[in-house]
């Protein structure tokens, strides 16, 4: 694994302040729950995401999602850190789907949940998703399907 610096006070306010513009571009017109959430990707660049709404709920895309895509698009895939704002007190955390997507990249990311009072909860993905699946179980799982097709 390779070594991680960490997140300088400098980095976490402009993902913050990222993540804070972000939120007000969110496309919530059913909900009304706006959110913004920020990369910081390890090229050093920031990637922001907000919540995409749809007529049909089920198609709705949280922020957390929206940036990863974004990111990988701009051929990042790798992250050093996410900041996630909402509107709530104390400030939310990301839902399990985004859990998972944000482990699939980066399994060990700091990730700060925030809000526009300045309240601030720090935690990693692992410990917001302990026992996940990713894909070493899949790997291993197509490697035993090989091995017990052998001749
Ligand atoms: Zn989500």
């Amino acid at each position: 694994m390779k070594k991680r610096e960490s997140i300088s006070d400098e980095e976490w306010q402009e993902l913050t302040e990222a993540a804070l513009e972000a939120a007000k571009k969110a496309y919530a017109p059913y909900s009304k729950f706006q959110v913004g959430a920020a990369l910081l990707t390890e090229a050093g660049t920031i990637v922001p995401g907000c919540n995409v709404e749809n007529a049909s709920y089920g198609l709705t895309l949280c922020a957390e999602r929206t940036a990863v895509a974004s990111a990988v698009v701009q051929g990042n895939q790798e992250f050093r850190a996410c900041v996630v704002v909402t509107h709530t007190s104390p400030p939310s955390s990301p839902c399990g789907m985004c859990r998972q997507v944000l482990h699939e990249f980066a399994p060990h990311l700091p990730v700060r949940m925030v809000n526009p009072q300045g309240e601030m909860l720090q935690t990693r993905i692992d410990t917001l998703l302990p026992q996940s699946f990713d894909k070493k179980q899949l790997f291993n799982a197509l490697k035993a399907d090989e091995e017990s097709q052998q001749p």
